[in-house]
């Protein structure tokens, strides 16, 4: 059953339409992803606004105008559209995955309990946020909170940590990844300021030792290279209950995949996190390299990858294309039939 609820219900902060289209959750039809997808593709190809991130220089350098859309369903079917094969750095959208692999390592409490999971109205890298509570009561998704978290992946040697962090990613993402060497470097070159978070973390004793490792591990993570198939496949396999629908493997235990949604509703566009869920009804997830990754549960992971960003640091074509394409599919979990 497919209802049309609304129409054009409201045009906020002047940019984007809202139209939802509500239906019960079914398999998707493939005649209606291809169109929504060729559609967003179609309106926002030639979007010239916002700008890479310069702040690590080798993001500069990366063509603005690459631009992917992929949709994975539940049961392992790609829809594509644009470029998805061009590979950008994971950046922040790694921090969804080395959370997952400590809830998974030491529960559900040891986030709950350590950084927290609650916003901080600040921008990702911001020291006030760390300030505020001692490191406490903020999250995984921002800097502070996921240096943190890498801090906290178990192993003997960096070598045995960084191992399982990269084979974990390739896990969610159905092949082996590896890592962007120049963004490595670039980043590395230039981030006192996550050096001085992950010390401010380390004094508050949310980081037990090592803070300099820990944000080398980061920086690491960070310069994963992904396109925009992988990043689909990430998020379809959290919309599935943890399990990869297409390599078919549990990734991450079914009961705790509500948790990590959960931080990603929260928090998963930093600051812009409410204005990104009241369009969508999603939990996300940006990178500063261009990626957004969203998750609509038991029904479809959707990525984007477009590198110019607003403000925030969320890419502003991935942000519209999402937003168009799941209201189009009904992939808001809010947005439900009264029962008859
Ligand atoms: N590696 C980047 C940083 O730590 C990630 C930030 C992001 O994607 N928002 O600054």
């Amino acid at each position: 059953m497919k209802l049309l609820i609304s129409k054009c219900l409201a045009i906020v902060s002047g940019v984007f339409l809202l139209s939802s289209t509500l239906h019960a959750a079914q398999p998707l039809a493939a005649a209606e992803v291809k169109a929504a997808l060729n559609s967003a593709y179609a309106k926002y190809k030639d979007l010239q606004e916002g700008a890479n991130a310069d702040y690590i220089p080798a993001l500069a350098k990366v063509d603005s105008n690459l631009f992917g859309i992929v949709l994975v369903t539940v049961d392992g079917k790609v829809y594509s559209a644009g470029d998805v094969s061009s590979e950008v750095s994971i950046q922040s959208i790694s921090k969804v995955f080395t959370m997952a692999k400590v809830i998974e390592e030491k529960g559900e409490d040891a986030i709950f309990g350590n950084m927290g999971v609650d916003a901080t109205g600040q921008v990702f890298n911001s020291i006030v946020a760390v300030e505020q509570y001692q490191g406490a009561e903020m999250n995984a998704m921002v800097n502070a909170g996921a240096i943190t978290a890498t801090s906290m992946i178990s192993g003997k040697s960096r070598d045995e940590i960084w191992g399982k962090i990269l084979s974990y990613y390739g896990d969610f993402a159905g092949r082996k990844l590896s890592v962007n060497q120049e963004v490595f470097e670039s980043e590395a070159a230039t981030n006192q300021r996550n050096q001085a978070i992950a010390k401010l973390m380390y004094a508050y004793g949310r980081i037990k030792d090592n803070p300099d490792r820990a944000t080398d591990i980061y920086t690491e993570q960070c310069s994963v290279n992904v396109n925009t198939r992988d990043l689909a496949t990430m998020a379809a396999t959290l919309a599935n209950g943890g399990k990869n629908p297409v390599t078919r493997k549990q990734v991450l235990g079914n009961e705790h995949v509500p948790r990590v949604l959960a931080v990603m509703a929260t928090a998963g566009l930093y600051d812009d996190t409410g204005k990104w869920l009241y369009r969508t009804g999603l939990p996300g997830k940006s990178g500063v390299g261009g990626g957004i990754i969203a998750v609509s549960p038991g029904r479809f992971g959707i990525a984007v990858i477009s590198p110019p960003l607003d403000a925030a640091g969320n890419s502003i074509r991935a942000q519209r294309a999402i937003t168009d394409i799941s209201n189009a599919l009904g992939g808001n979990p809010y947005a439900v039939a009264p029962a008859q």
